[in-house]
């Protein structure tokens, strides 16, 4: 059962995708992490790509689209995909919709944190992940993992765009082209909602609950 993680940014889709692949071996397709391997890479694209991610802009759906369908032909991953920050826009709904039927696959679940505007915007500037484990802590709320943290705290680092500039327009876009994906998606019977401003570990409880059924 491929899962959809619907959300504003700072929702924590990316922490519960990390519970939820490790749970239930699931693989964990970050449109936001393809597009940040390829800034690392440093080719035009990347340089492109940074561009825009970097004004809270998206990436064109055509850059977009190619990555992922990168991911859903590899059978290794066949209906066990969460994605997490896409789709995005209507038409990447659409787009996923379509691209999943040609490979007789579907959506199982849709699972929508639903977080206001203030709360983000402390997760994400406070936001830290760790460069080897990929595991994300707070600096506001988790000042002693950070201290302890295994890997070493010099490997935490924030994103480029978690700054309170980059986050006004990126939520701006959330409002405008993503949250009209919540009514395409929220008349589907496979629809949740949950509260994503309780506690990690509250969330990740309801979000077994809901995969269980
Ligand atoms: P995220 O890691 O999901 O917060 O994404 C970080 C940034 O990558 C976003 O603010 C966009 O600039 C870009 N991005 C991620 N997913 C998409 C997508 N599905 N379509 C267009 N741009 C995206």
């Amino acid at each position: 059962m491929n899962i959809i993680l619907f959300g504003p940014p700072g929702a924590g889709k990316g922490t519960q995708a990390n519970f939820i692949v490790k749970k239930h071996n699931y693989f964990q397709l970050s449109t936001g992490d393809l597009l940040r391997n390829e800034v690392k890479l440093k080719t035009s694209l990347g340089k492109e790509i940074e561009e825009l991610i970097s004004n809270g802009k998206f990436a064109s759906d055509q850059i977009v689209n190619t990555l992922l369908r990168k991911s859903i032909v590899n059978l290794k991953f066949r209906d066990r995909i969460i994605f997490d920050g896409y789709p995005r826009s209507i038409v990447q709904a659409k787009n996923l919709d379509k691209v999943l039927d040609g490979f007789n696959q579907n959506i199982g679940k849709i699972i929508f944190l639903n977080v206001d505007r203030q709360i983000i915007e402390k997760r994400i500037i406070g936001r830290v992940t760790c460069e080897i484990c990929n595991m994300t802590l707070n600096e506001f709320f988790n000042k002693s993992e950070i201290e302890l943290h295994p890997c070493g705290k010099e490997f935490l680092v924030k994103r480029k765009d978690d700054n309170l500039q980059t986050l006004i327009a990126r939520y701006d876009t959330y409002i405008t082209t993503t949250k009209p994906v919540l009514d395409f998606y929220s008349k589907n019977k496979n629809f949740n909602e949950i509260d994503g401003s309780s506690s990690i570990e509250e969330i990740t409880s309801k979000i077994n609950d809901i995969l269980k059924v």
